[in-house]
């Protein structure tokens, strides 16, 4: 069945003094049967990797541009960031979305992209509060699946990772309740197999993400159609995360 999988990410936070007192308290914690992965900032991707050789965590990027190389101040490319160690990349977050108006057609530019390169694209999707609450939450998670994913093969799919993420609840202290993101989960994978067929849909991880925390992790963890769980604010406290990450 699939793996259970969790990611943090730090979003503009931390230093790398930060990084290496928590990789020390972290890495000899962490057992090798979990997949458990961090983005921190770019330029802590490559000294996070050197530290995690023999271990099992995974480091990958929050962002990168849809193209190898080119004029494009302040960007960074699948093919450095796979050069420099990194084995994922978190795409289409909602911030990237809606605070640097990042379009549908550039995340799926850079999903193709990142898999050229064998990066691993984490794909956000989620609805907002107006969204919500004027009933569009479904028709946002098809629009938002259809349009990153539009034009791979099924083969290519198997390599993605979802991340269903609430707008509402990111970084706001208010999850989703359990049921509503099983609900969503499901949702998803059965749009998902109606695309790329069910062999497909059946093995893609679905994380979710929005306000997790030690005290809710386990609830959401231990539903069928949630694989995992993509974690920003609670992922910066080692503690915490290695708390979370031992709920599974
Ligand atoms: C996120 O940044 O993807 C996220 C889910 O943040 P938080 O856990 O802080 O809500």
């Amino acid at each position: 069945m699939r793996q259970k999988l969790i990611a943090g990410n730090w979003k503009m936070h931390g230093t790398l003094e930060f990084s290496k007192k928590y990789l020390d308290f972290l890495l000899p914690k962490v057992p090798p049967s979990l997949r458990v992965l961090i983005a921190p900032p770019y330029p802590l991707i490559a000294p996070m990797v050197a530290r995690s050789q023999g271990f099992s965590i995974e480091m990958g990027a929050q962002n990168m541009h849809a193209e190898n190389e080119g004029a494009f101040t302040g960007e960074v490319s699948a093919l450095l960031l796979r050069e420099i160690g990194a084995k994922f990349v978190i795409l289409g977050h909602s911030e990237r979305r809606h605070l640097f108006g990042e379009t549908s057609a550039f995340i799926r530019k850079k999903v193709f992209q990142a898999l050229v390169h064998g990066l691993q694209p984490i794909v956000c999707i989620g609805e907002t509060l107006e969204e919500k609450e004027s009933g569009k939450t479904k028709a946002t998670l098809e629009r938002q699946l259809f349009e990153a994913l539009e034009g791979l093969t099924p083969e290519e799919v198997e390599k993605v990772v979802i991340a269903y993420e609430p707008v509402w609840a990111i970084g706001t202290g208010k999850s989703a309740s359990v049921d509503l993101a099983e609900e969503m989960h499901g949702f998803c994978r059965l749009f998902l197999a109606e695309i790329f067929g069910k062999k497909v849909s059946d093995r893609l991880p679905i994380l979710y993400g929005g306000s997790v925390k030690l005290e809710n992790a386990h609830a959401f963890l231990k539903q069928e159609n949630i694989d995992g769980a993509l974690i920003g604010g609670a992922s910066l406290d080692p503690e915490g995360f290695l708390h979370i990450i031992q709920s599974i």
